[in-house]
C-alpha cells in the first residue's frame, strides 16, 4: 500500500492528513512538539465564508472553539492616525481558538486512521521519498514514502536548499494577549483595528471574545523587528487602559507570496511552507486549507492513476488564479509606498470611502475594484 508522509502537525499538515485519510490513503504525520496546536502563533481571525468553504464552520461551532463569533467591522488607522472605518451589516469573521482548532483537526485525522508521531523531528527529506526523523527517547529512523508532504510552516528548514524556495519576506511577529478596557471609545467586541504604523506590514488589536475584556495585540515587520514588543505595547496603551498582560508569543508572517515551485520529485509543499497565504494579510488558515484540498485530490490521482505530482502546481494556479496575483500586487504596492507614503496619500482620500464596503474576506479583488470604479 502507498504511504504518504506529512511533515508538520500544524493546522494545514493535520488537515491535509485528515483529507488524505478520508480518501483511504495511509498517512504518517510527524510533529516535532509533544502536542498538537503548540506553540501558538496565529491571531485566529478567520472568515466565516472561508471556514464554510473548507467545511469546518459547523464543526468548530459545535465544538465551542470559536472565541468570538461576530467580527463585523474594522478600523484602518494610518500612521498619523487618520481612521477609515468599515461597518458591515453582519459578521464576516470569527476569532478561533487556534490551539484548540489544531488539536481537534489532529484528533480527527488520528480517528480517521492517520498514524501520528509526536515529539518527532524530521531532519531530512529527499526527492526520492526518503525521510529521516528522530523520535525523542527512541532515536533515529529512515523510511521511504510514496509522497512527502512538507507542511513544516514558514521556517522552510527542510526545503530551503531546493530550487525555487525563497526565504525572503518572512516577517517576524510579536503578539500579546492582554486583559484591558477600551480607552479610545472606538473598540468593541465586533471591531478589529489595523494600524499601519510599520513600513512593511501593520499592527493589530483583535477582541478575543465578546466580553471586551481580553484583546490580542500584535505587530509584524522586518524593518522594525527589534522593536515589535515596544510597538505592540505602545499600540495597546494608545487604545486600551488598565492593561494586564496575560501571555506573549511570536511567529513568522509570510509576506512574499507563494513559492515559485511546490513540487520537487516526491516532495510537495503546502500551507505556509509553500507561501500559500492571503497576500494582503498573511492569513494562511483558509488559503492553506484550500490548497490542501487541491493537493489531496492530486495525491489521490497520483497514487491511483499516475497523474504527475506537478499537476498540483497547475491546479493550484487555476484555482487561485488572477485574484491571488492582484492581491499580491496590492501588497507589493503597499510595501513600495511604506506607511509614510500611504499616510500622505490617505490625506486626499475621504474617510468614508469604505462605507458599505462589501468584499469577500478572502478573495478580495472584486471588493477592491468596486471601490475604484
Ligand atoms: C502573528 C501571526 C498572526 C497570524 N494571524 C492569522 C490570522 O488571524 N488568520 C489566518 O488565517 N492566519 C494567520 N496567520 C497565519 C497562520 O498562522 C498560518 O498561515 C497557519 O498557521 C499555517 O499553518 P501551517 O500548518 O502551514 O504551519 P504552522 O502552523 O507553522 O505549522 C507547522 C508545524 O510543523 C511542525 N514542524 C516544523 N518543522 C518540523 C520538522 N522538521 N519535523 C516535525 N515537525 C515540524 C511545527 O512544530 C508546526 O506544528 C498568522 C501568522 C502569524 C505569525
Amino acid at each position: 500500500m502507498h504511504e504518504v508522509a506529512v511533515v508538520g502537525g500544524g493546522f494545514i499538515g493535520s488537515f491535509t492528513s485528515w483529507l488524505l485519510a478520508r480518501k483511504g490513503i495511509q498517512v504518517t504525520l510527524f510533529e516535532e512538539h509533544d502536542k498538537f496546536g503548540y506553540p501558538p502563533h496565529c491571531t485566529g481571525l478567520i472568515s466565516i465564508s472561508g471556514l464554510q468553504r473548507i467545511g469546518l464552520y459547523d464543526l468548530f461551532r459545535k465544538e465551542g472553539i470559536i472565541l468570538n463569533p461576530g467580527i463585523s467591522s474594522a478600523l484602518f488607522v494610518t500612521y498619523r492616525g487618520k481612521i477609515f472605518p468599515v461597518n458591515l451589516d453582519e459578521p464576516i469573521a470569527v476569532v478561533l481558538d487556534r490551539e484548540a482548532s489544531e488539536r481537534l483537526i489532529a484528533e480527527k485525522a488520528i480517528d480517521g486512521g492517520v498514524q501520528a508521531h509526536i515529539s518527532t523531528i524530521v531532519r531530512e527529506i529527499s526527492v526520492n521519498g526518503d525521510l529521516i526523523a528522530i523520535k525523542r527517547n527512541s532515536g533515529k529512523f529512515r523510511k521511504r514514502f510514496s509522497v512527502i508532504v512538507d507542511a513544516e510552516g514558514a521556517g522552510r528548514k527542510l526545503i530551503r536548499y531546493l530550487p525555487g524556495v525563497d526565504l525572503r519576506g518572512l516577517l517576524p511577529a510579536f503578539q500579546m494577549d492582554v486583559r484591558a478596557r477600551d480607552r479610545s471609545g472606538l473598540l468593541n467586541s465586533s471591531t478589529v483595528l489595523l494600524y499601519f504604523n510599520v513600513p512593511d506590514f501593520f499592527s493589530w488589536i483583535v477582541p478575543l471574545d465578546e466580553s471586551c475584556e481580553i484583546w490580542r495585540v500584535g505587530s509584524a515587520s522586518m524593518s522594525y523587528s527589534g522593536l515589535l514588543r515596544n510597538i505592540a505595547s505602545s499600540l495597546a496603551r494608545k487604545f486600551l487602559k488598565d492593561i494586564r498582560e496575560i501571555r506573549r508569543f511570536g511567529g513568522l508572517v509570510v509576506s512574499n507570496g507563494p513559492l515559485k515551485r511546490f513540487v520537487w520529485g516526491k516532495i510537495v509543499a503546502v500551507g505556509d511552507a509553500a507561501g500559500q497565504v492571503k497576500p494582503t494579510t498573511g492569513g494562511g488558515v483558509i488559503f492553506g486549507s484550500l490548497s490542501a484540498i487541491v493537493l489531496s485530490k492530486i495525491i489521490e490521482s497520483y497514487l491511483n492513476k499516475g497523474t504527475p505530482l506537478k499537476t498540483y502546481q497547475v491546479a493550484w494556479k487555476k484555482f487561485f488564479g488572477s485574484n491571488f496575483q492582484a492581491m499580491y500586487l496590492i501588497r507589493k504596492t503597499y510595501n513600495a509606498l511604506t506607511h509614510v507614503g500611504i499616510d500622505t496619500l490617505a490625506r486626499f482620500i475621504p474617510s468614508n470611502i469604505l462605507n458599505n464596503f462589501k468584499t469577500d474576506f478572502d478573495f478580495q479583488l472584486e471588493g477592491v475594484l468596486s471601490r475604484l470604479r
